[in-house]
């Protein structure tokens, strides 16, 4: 007889209570290191997300007019609740992502309470009034941010709680309520967190989360009772959840994904550098969306730049995920396997790439994991624009490597993609670095840093690889409307029609 999983069910959530789905389906979570379940998890039917939709729109009538500073004290206690709580939530991160603790637990709650706690601190502080502008002695307009509703929250699997807090924080702060959904592969965090929710004092309600695959995300996409949707995911999604949520005139943000160029300047500190491309590349083992996968090098470069980055690639070290040593685990579901499996293969059958690390074939991990889904880190170099491996998104560790004669090309090559995620640049030179960001197609760009991502930052692609931002004082634009009203004390009516 199979054993039962460890985890108990994850239910649905709205109306402030876990309820098991009324089509009393479910299916199971998984531990991609080994392959052994964690959790059956309840599929929401076409009437529990009604119902849950339903929550969020009686509970936005008045937690759209609870004072900012209120809101803000709710949302402070679940960051505090959040933080308290890291290495537990962190733990099951790992688990059901297949992320080394090592990262979890420093990363994954510490970033998304980290958001959850600016956004508070923002509206609180009155970061969400609206302007004056005087027009005569006797007339002015004011400008009020107004939330927008029902608003859903559609998340990937590679930062789970991460995403949704990056969502839910600045949609909550601003006066919006919210139904979640989680990814398949990872939906362990969302009761969790919406409990939390509870807990800290968020009423009934505002935070809802409903389970289930692609079929759930868009009904909930084309429900006419939600103004707004942010989502993240892969491009091709992005575009049927865009046009499905525009085409009913709903409020998106894309947060999709990309292909993004490392530039190193012939002037670059090697090391620097190196650790750069590893970090860009085989952090989370490369599933992260802003990861660096182009590396344009120097050919000048070319002998020291490759006995470094192989020499140090023994740092990458993949294992037990609770091992503090660890910090590269599997991939995160066999689907991914397969896929990422198969850019390897094609990289090495049909692009005919030269390979410098790694290749098809698991690394060497303890026997407890030979099951799970494992992928060795693995470099390409020398590669030509227009290889696949190249061209498209592979989302697991796998560098290429381009060289490259002058900073011109360089620059003209990286941006010769319709993704336009993410850009980076490494050299001594302070002003070269801006001007070549400058120049770079990309919304968000780091020089001599690569990933990271903190509240303080607005996020967001361009060109195919998004709409709009997250964080920062722009992210919370995304969830309020404008409403603009011109005030004239002498009456309108007096000036047109009046007597002659
Ligand atoms: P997917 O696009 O496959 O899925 C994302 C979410 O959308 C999942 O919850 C999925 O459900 C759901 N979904 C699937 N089909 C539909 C649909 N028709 N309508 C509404 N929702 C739907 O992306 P992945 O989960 O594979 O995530 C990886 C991608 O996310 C990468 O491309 C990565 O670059 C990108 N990403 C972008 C980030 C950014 O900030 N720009 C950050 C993180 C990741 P389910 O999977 O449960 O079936």
């Amino acid at each position: 007889m199979a054993s039962s999983p460890p985890f108990p069910s994850r239910l649905l959530y709205y109306d402030g209570k876990p309820r098991p789905a009324s089509s009393g389906k479910t299916f199971q979570t998984v531990n991609p290191a080994d392959a052994t379940p964690l959790a059956d998890v309840h599929i929401a039917s076409h009437s529990d997300i009604d119902a849950a939709i339903a929550s969020a729109d009686r509970a936005f009538a008045s937690w759209s007019q609870t004072p900012p500073i209120v809101r803000a004290r709710i949302l402070q206690r679940a960051a505090a609740i959040l933080r308290e709580r890291n290495d537990d939530i962190a733990r099951v991160e790992t688990l059901d992502s297949g992320k080394a603790y090592s990262e979890t637990s420093v990363v994954d709650v510490v970033t998304g309470a980290d958001v959850l706690e600016y956004y508070a601190n923002l509206v609180g502080g009155g970061g969400l009034n609206g302007e004056t502008t005087q027009l005569r002695e006797d007339a002015w307009v004011y400008t009020k941010k107004a939330p927008l509703g029902v608003c859903v929250g559609i998340g990937a699997w590679n930062y789970p709680i991460q995403i949704a807090l990056w969502k839910s924080a600045p949609c909550l702060a601003a006066g919006n309520t919210m139904v979640y959904k989680p990814s398949e592969f990872t939906p362990l965090h969302a009761q969790t967190l919406a409990e939390i929710y509870t807990e800290a004092g968020l009423p009934d309600g505002v935070f809802n989360v409903v389970n289930g695959a692609g079929d759930v995300g868009a009904y909930l996409t084309s429900h006419p009772l939600v103004a707004k949707v942010s989502f993240t995911g892969q491009v091709a999604t992005g575009m049927k959840v865009a046009g499905s949520a525009a085409g009913n005139m709903k409020y998106v943000t894309m947060e999709l994904g990309g292909k993004s160029p490392l530039l190193i300047l012939p002037d670059a500190e090697l090391e620097n550098a190196v650790d750069g491309a590893m970090m860009a590349n085989f952090y989370s083992t490369g599933q992260v969306c802003t990861n660096g996968t182009r590396v344009f090098v120097p050919a000048s470069m070319r002998p020291a730049f490759e006995k470094r980055l192989v020499e140090k690639m023994q740092y990458v070290r993949p294992g037990s995920l609770f091992d503090p040593a660890t910090n590269f685990g599997p991939l995160s579901s066999k689907i991914h396997l397969d896929k990422v499996t198969s850019y390897i293969r094609h990289g090495l059958e049909v692009d005919k790439a030269k390979l410098l690390y790694g290749g098809l074939g698991k690394p060497n991990v303890p026997k407890d994991l030979e099951n799970g889904y494992w992928v060795q880190p693995t470099i390409f170099t020398d590669c030509t624009d227009d290889m696949r491996i190249v061209k498209e998104e592979i989302f697991g560790p796998v560098m290429s490597i381009l060289y490259y004669q002058t900073i011109e090309e360089a620059v003209h090559r990286a941006n010769n993609t319709e993704l336009g995620l993410a850009a980076g640049v490494f050299t001594r030179d302070i002003n070269l670095a801006h001007r070549i960001i400058d120049q770079l197609q990309a919304g968000i760009t780091w020089v001599n840093s690569w990933g990271e991502s903190p509240a303080e930052m607005p996020v967001g692609g361009w060109k195919k690889s998004g709409v709009g931002v997250e964080n920062g004082r722009k992210g919370i634009e995304a969830w309020v409307r404008n409403k603009s009203t011109l005030v004239d004390m002498n009456g309108a009516v007096a000036t047109v029609f009046a007597k002659l």
